[in-house]
């Protein structure tokens, strides 16, 4: 592909969702207004970067009006143990006076 054609090529990894250049395979799974009032969105992608050999893990996202958009990605395999601990940390926070859902 010439550089200029690939604005909108399909990637052709088959479960990205980008399209064009990218360093990153990615597909979009969920976004969640996950700020306190509704602030900023948490995106949970399946990510891959582009490059030899690189493992697909799970790609978490902060995007805010007033910062730009960070990103961690996770092993895949450290994510159910993430996502225990989150819960965890969300029951003990709503005991302590947070808000619920
Ligand atoms: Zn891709």
């Amino acid at each position: 592909m010439s550089a200029t054609a690939g604005r909108n090529v399909e990637c052709p990894v088959r479960w990205c969702d980008e399209t064009g250049t990218h360093a990153v395979h990615r597909r979009y799974v969920a976004s969640v207004k996950g700020g306190e009032r509704g602030a900023g969105l948490v995106g949970i992608n399946i990510a891959q970067r582009v490059q030899p050999r690189a493992s697909v893990g799970v790609e978490l996202t902060v995007t805010t009006p007033w910062a730009s958009t960070a990103g961690y990605l996770f092993a895949a395999a450290s994510v159910p143990e993430i996502a225990a601990a989150l819960t965890d940390a969300a029951e003990r926070a709503t005991e302590l006076g947070g808000t619920s859902p």
